[in-house]
């Protein structure tokens, strides 16, 4: 298996990246056999399709970095690095883009949703950025992609681009590379609105837990999470139509990596009185080391920045045979 996916370095990671996207990461890389590959990446090349504060960006670079390893991705068997660094992606991006055709692009729902009715004024990186994105996975042949929903799409213009690539030039140099799913990514709730997502984008710091926050903020912002009267029913069904109860639950039953049969085996028949202070020990418990560690790396981020530059070297010498062959395929190496 050689694994491949990316995160954009946008700064301030929430319980909700944590749970769904990082902690999938970590487990990918725990499972790993001998012969697998990892590969996570700052996505710092597509961070570029949208306007930037390049200090910003410099120093969100390194914290998602340190997040990533406070979180457990471990540099010594994961592969992590920041894309820029690695400069076959974008070498392998503008090949790919004489094969990825503007009729494909056009028709990506994230290109029309994030364009909306301004598509003129949008930067031409915004719109070929499934094109870089079929080149970060395709530049190491990977096999398995952790996507959410939202990228299905584009893994799936990776796949038609890697098809029309191997058929144009008569090679078979891109393997078709798979969907992962995990079955353990649970979808994170705002504390204040059941009905949305937990977002670094809400203007309300209350709607999520950020892991940089300290203990007894955790504590309160789930003792303050909207909830309803009821007490906890000991059906996951009956929690149809409670939204936020419902994602209390899911974030109790993914800290303590239970079902929610199990949870509510626990707590069925009390109120939410009794169940929020166990939520937050539980969440306490789990970011507490987190936020140390996080804390500890940051106070060196050069040495944070020397993990990437190793990550960038390895993935270099992973990446340097594809764009030879890709290139020797269109005809620009003999
Ligand atoms: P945000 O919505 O805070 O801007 P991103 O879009 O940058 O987060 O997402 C980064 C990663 O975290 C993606 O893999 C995404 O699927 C995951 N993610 C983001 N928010 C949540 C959430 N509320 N629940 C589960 N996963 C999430």
């Amino acid at each position: 298996m050689i694994v491949v996916s990316g995160i954009q370095p946008t700064g301030n990671l929430h319980l909700g990246n944590y749970l769904g996207a990082i902690r999938q990461w970590v487990a990918m890389q725990d499972a790993m056999q001998a012969d697998d590959t990892c590969l996570f990446f700052l996505a710092d090349l597509h961070a570029l399709t949208q306007p930037l504060v390049p200090a910003e960006l410099a120093a969100n670079t390194i914290e998602m970095a340190a997040t990533l390893i406070a979180c457990g991705v471990d540099p010594d068997r994961a592969i992590l690095f920041n894309q820029a660094r690695v400069p076959e992606h974008s070498e392998l991006a503008w090949l790919l883009g004489g094969t990825a055709r503007v009729g494909w692009l056009n028709r990506m729902t994230q290109w029309k949703d994030k364009a909306g009715k301004n598509r003129e004024g949008q930067s031409v990186g915004l719109f070929t950025y499934p094109v870089l994105q079929a080149a970060d996975v395709l530049l190491y042949r990977a096999t398995h992609v952790p996507v959410g929903d939202d990228q299905k799409q584009h893994l799936e213009l990776a796949r038609d681009i890697a098809t029309k690539f191997n058929t144009d030039f008569a090679v078979e140099l891109f393997p078709q590379p798979e969907p992962y799913i995990s079955p353990a990514a649970p979808r994170i709730m705002s504390l204040r609105d059941g009905a949305a997502k937990m977002s670094k984008s809400d203007p309300s710091d209350a709607s999520r837990i950020n892991l940089i926050d300290d203990d007894d903020t955790i504590a309160q912002k789930l003792r303050r999470a909207k909830t309803d009267p009821e007490p906890l029913p000991d059906d996951p069904a009956a929690l149809a139509g409670r939204p936020e109860a419902q994602n209390l639950v899911t974030i109790y039953a993914a800290l303590a990596r239970q079902t929610g049969e199990q949870v509510l085996a626990t707590f069925a028949g009390k109120g939410f009185g009794q169940f929020k202070p166990a939520l937050a020990d539980l969440a306490v418990a789990e970011l507490s080391p987190i936020r140390a560690r996080l804390t500890q790396l940051l106070g060196d981020r050069a040495e944070v920045g020397a993990l990437l530059a190793q990550g960038a070297a390895r993935a270099r010498t992973l990446a340097a045979p594809t764009l030879l062959a890709a290139q020797r395929a269109s005809g620009l190496q003999i």
